[in-house]
Order: structure tokens, then C-alpha cells, then sequence
């Protein structure tokens, strides 16, 4: 976003945050200019962020001679906390700001259908947090909580997990009364760890994020300075075929009949869960033949299909796919590629985005959950939420 549209100033902090967050540190200059900021606000919007215990500098051998020698960082003396419910259990933990889990604890969940277990594990997982926070005197600034199938409305239903959100919200809001928290769909987690947060780049214009998991799920994802950086979008459920096998939403055929984790596992005989804990490696487990690398490349096809139908209406500029697709070797991805050629008007020469896969580090729940704790944090400036927000994020 250039500089003369960073008006407010939750929106220049956000900006500040985001590029300290993503980089680990940097000198004020460098800083200064990722962010289109004088020399000026920049010392003006660090003395705030600092008085406020956010950032932090530190002195650093110069980059040349004469050159800056404080390097700022984001501070490391500051927590988040976050609750992942995925892969039959229920991980929760706190991180510094810098991304370093201090905390981290895992409770078996394996039906997710069982509201009372549900119920259950999380009052015992906040409590546990809570006593760990209060033994060393610590306030997160945010709780994110990742929930599977999380939909905006309350009493929308939940196809992957029975967990009431109302009732978990309320619970938190008891718990720590002084902590912002937020209840995101774990997509839209997935996100904010793959596509904000250390290592990650400058978004500057909307990208498409799709994940193909257990469920198929997508996200428009914005610069941090956006209204909303991270919205999630319904994609698994785009009917791809007619008479297709019927799917737990109650249509036929759709995208997530032929392309989820289950759906794959169908194809080399091995289960959902399986599939799933095997994350990045399930492709040791399985054993490849000519008519399995046929299934499978049609799968992604059709998920290149639903895509290239998507940037037919919607201009972005990546698409970014994680999920079991990211461990294929590149030759047995060319179908996805090709789906999205053929279903693109012009081709995809003519559309020139770019397609990364992104490799799945995230079976170490309960990151997505920190990262959409910090994710918040970030987009606000380090500021209290936004009053006419709500504090879900869900598909
Ligand atoms: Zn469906």
C-alpha cells in the first residue's frame, strides 16, 4: 500500500508491526522506508510503540561505516496465547511476540462431534493456561482460538465440530477479562501463519490462499492496512460435478467430494486421520501407481478449475496453496496448473499470477491460533480492537 494511504494511525503502526514481525528486526532507516514513513513519524511512532512496551532497540554493530547501529525488534517480553482445535486433539500454549512457544500443552480430542468433551477439554485447557499465565505474571495481549468449520453467524452450523462458540467466548471472556480474544475459522489462521508473521512478505495486493485439508477452504488476504486482511471464502463446497458423490454439506459432487485429505486417502487406501498427521510426508505412506496419479492429478484439476473460475471474477495477485497438494513433486502438480489454464479466460499467460505452494508447517498446533493472536495484534496497531468489530472471523 504506498505511503499516502496510510492515514490513521492504527494503520501506520500495523504497518510498522507487521514489517518487524516478518523481518525479526530492522535498522530505523530500512524500516522508514519498507514502511513509506519520514525519518520523522517513524521516531515518533517507535517512541510510542516502545513507551508501550511493543518494540524494542537494541544496539548492533553498524552496516556500514557511519550507518544506523540501533536495530529495532518487536518485544520479546510480551505474550500471545491461542487454542488450535485440529488433528483429533485440542493444543493450546502461549508465544512471545516473536513467535517462540514457551508454553504448549495437547489434549486428545478424537470426536469433535461430542459437545460435552468439547465443553470439557477447553475449561480444562483455560484453566491450565490460566494457571500457567499467573504463575509468572503474565497477560497475553491477545487469545486466538482456531475452530475447524467456523462460520460468522452464531448459530450458523458447524459441519466439522459440535464446540457451542458462544458459550467459549463467554467462558474466555470470564477467564481473562482483560485479554482481547477471537474465534477465527482455522483457515483464515492457516493464512495469517502462512502469509503474515516471520519470513513472510509484504502483501501489497489481495492474494488468494486456498487449503486443502480435511475440508477445503480459501481466503482473500489483504495488506495489513486493509479493513480486513484476512476474509475467509467458501470454496470447498463450489459443485463440480453433477451427479458426483454426495458430501457432508447435503449437495452432490462437490469441489471437496473429489480434492479433501479424504478424498485423496480414498484413492491410496488410507484414512482421513492419517492422511492428515502425516501432513507434508503422507506421500511415504502411500504407494503410486498409474491409475492413483491419474485420480489425483483430476482431483487437482478440478481444484485448478475452481480457481481459474475464481480469478475470472476476482483479480488478485498470488495464489497460494497449502495442503496435501504442496508435498506432490512438482511434475505431478502440473494439473492444477493446467485446470486453472483451462478454465481462465485468456489462459493464465494472459492473467500472470503467480502459484506458490506452501509447504505445511503447521502440524505443530497450536500455532495457527498464535499466529491469528498475533495476526490481530499486528492489524490493530498493537491498539485495542476496533469496537464495531465483531470477534470472529469465520467463513
Ligand atoms: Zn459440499
Amino acid at each position: 500500500m504506498a505511503a499516502e494511504q496510510l492515514r490513521t494511525r492504527r494503520q501506520t503502526r500495523a504497518a510498522v508491526l507487521d514489517r518487524l514481525l516478518a523481518t525479526g528486526g530492522l535498522f530505523r532507516p530500512q524500516l522508514a522506508a519498507d514502511c513509506g514513513l519520514t525519518e520523522v513519524s517513524i521516531s515518533r511512532i517507535l517512541a510510542d510503540l516502545r513507551e508501550e512496551g511493543l518494540v524494542e532497540e537494541t544496539r548492533r554493530p553498524a552496516p556500514y561505516p557511519g550507518g544506523p547501529s540501533q536495530i529495532v525488534t518487536v518485544a520479546q517480553d510480551q505474550w500471545v496465547a491461542g487454542f488450535t482445535l485440529a488433528n483429533r486433539r485440542l493444543s493450546f500454549g502461549a508465544a512471545t511476540l516473536g513467535g517462540d512457544i514457551a508454553y504448549l500443552e495437547r489434549l486428545p480430542l478424537p470426536d469433535l462431534t461430542d459437545r460435552a468433551a468439547l465443553a470439557d477439554a477447553f475449561v480444562r485447557a483455560i484453566d491450565a493456561l490460566r494457571s500457567w499465565c499467573g504463575a509468572r505474571g503474565v497477560v497475553p495481549l491477545r487469545i486466538g482460538v482456531s475452530i475447524p468449520g467456523l462460520r460468522e453467524r452464531a448459530d450458523a452450523p458447524n459441519p466439522i465440530t459440535a464446540l457451542d462458540a458462544a458459550w467459549l467466548s463467554a467462558h474466555l471472556e470470564v477467564a481473562f477479562p482483560a485479554v482481547p480474544h477471537a474465534l477465527v475459522n482455522a483457515v483464515a489462521a492457516r493464512a495469517a501463519a502462512h502469509l503474515f508473521g516471520p519470513g513472510s512478505e509484504p502483501v501489497a495486493t489481495r492474494h488468494l490462499f486456498v487449503h486443502l485439508g480435511r475440508g477445503i477452504g480459501g481466503a482473500w488476504v489483504e495488506p495489513v492496512t486493509a479493513a480486513a486482511p484476512i476474509r475467509p471464502i467458501e470454496f470447498g463446497h463450489v459443485v463440480v460435478e453433477r451427479h458426483g458423490p454426495a458430501c457432508r454439506c447435503g449437495h452432490r459432487g462437490c469441489l471437496e467430494t473429489f480434492a479433501s485429505a479424504g478424498a485423496i486417502g480414498r484413492i491410496f487406501d488410507i484414512g482421513e486421520a492419517e492422511m492428515l498427521a502425516a501432513d507434508n510426508d503422507w506421500l511415504r505412506l502411500v504407494r503410486m501407481t498409474d491409475r492413483r496419479r491419474r485420480l489425483v492429478a483430476d482431483a487437482l484439476h478440478r481444484v485448478g478449475l475452481a480457481i481459474g473460475n475464481v480469478l475470472n471474477i476476482v483479480r488478485v495477485s498470488l495464489v497460494a496453496i497449502s495442503g496435501w497438494p504442496s508435498a506432490l513433486p512438482e511434475d505431478q502438480r502440473v494439473a492444477l496448473h493446467q485446470g486453472i489454464e483451462d478454465s481462465v479466460f485468456g489462459g493464465t499467460a494472459a492473467l500472470r499470477v503467480p502459484l506458490r505452494f506452501l509447504p505445511s508447517t503447521l502440524g505443530s498446533d497450536p500455532r495457527p491460533a498464535l499466529a491469528w493472536a498475533m495476526h490481530e495484534l499486528v492489524r490493530d496497531g498493537g491498539l485495542a480492537p476496533r469496537r464495531e468489530e465483531t470477534r470472529r472471523v469465520a467463513s
